[in-house]
Order: C-alpha cells, then sequence, then structure tokens
C-alpha cells in the first residue's frame, strides 16, 4: 500500500510531466517550397532541422528516399530535389519523420537525441529518459 504521502508525490510527478509536455512542444516551420524549372527548393530545410535537431544528412536522405528522387544541400542549407514536389508532401513526410524519429513514444516530447547502441539506433527521451529503438 502506498502511503498518502508517497501518492501525492506521484501525483505532483505526474502534473510535472504534463507540464514539460506543454513547454517543450515542437514546433515545425512550414516547409517554404518553390520550384526552379524542373528542380524543387525546399528553402527553409536548415531552419526546419535545427528545429527538430536532426543531421541534415539523415533527414535529405529519408526525403529523397521517400519522394524517390535525388537530392542535395547548397551552400545556404536549402534543399534541392529533381522533379516538382508539392509543399503537401514535404509537410506530411517531415510531420512523420518527428513522429518516428524525434518525439518520445512514451512521454511524447520532442526533446530526444540519438544514440546508437550496439547495433540498434535508438531515440534517447531528455524528459522522461526513455529509450525507444527507432523503426526502420
Ligand atoms: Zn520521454
Amino acid at each position: 500500500m502506498l502511503s498518502y504521502k508517497e501518492l501525492l508525490d506521484r501525483v505532483k510527478d505526474q502534473l510535472q510531466r504534463e507540464a514539460t509536455k506543454r513547454v517543450s512542444r515542437l514546433v515545425l516551420p512550414e516547409p517554404d517550397v518553390r520550384f526552379v524549372g524542373n528542380r524543387t527548393y525546399l528553402y527553409n530545410f536548415k531552419q526546419i532541422t535545427d528545429a527538430i535537431r536532426r543531421n541534415p544528412d539523415k533527414v535529405l536522405m529519408y526525403l529523397a528516399r521517400e519522394l524517390a528522387t535525388a537530392a542535395s544541400m547548397d551552400q545556404e542549407g536549402r534543399a534541392i530535389f529533381i522533379g516538382r514536389k508539392s509543399k503537401d508532401s514535404f509537410r506530411v513526410l517531415i510531420e512523420r519523420y518527428v513522429m518516428d524519429n524525434v518525439i518520445c513514444p512514451v512521454c511524447g516530447s520532442p526533446d530526444t537525441h540519438i544514440e546508437k547502441v550496439k547495433k540498434v539506433t535508438m531515440l534517447v527521451c531528455e524528459a522522461c529518459g526513455a529509450k525507444s529503438p527507432i523503426k526502420g
């Protein structure tokens, strides 16, 4: 049986966790997509990867694979894709990437980082300490 004080502490913990969850809600920049000839420029690619704190090369590889095209990055941190890709497709893919690679599945916090444990890529949560293997 838990004492009254233990119960109280537990409730307080829970409330604190809820508070952190709200404060650290991730704000994703809207993809700034422009077409130049037969290419698609994602102008604010750098801001997006900064916001989610993930390696731009990894994110670029993911987007290129999902869009089934070739991609590169220029010095200004813009991502360039071959072919015309809609803004919506970027929005959907980035959100999916964030759900799978950034958001902690245990507490929902975006304050996470990637760690390699042996050969498994783990999502390590800085808010609750959970380690979750990353899908794919
Ligand atoms: Zn967590």
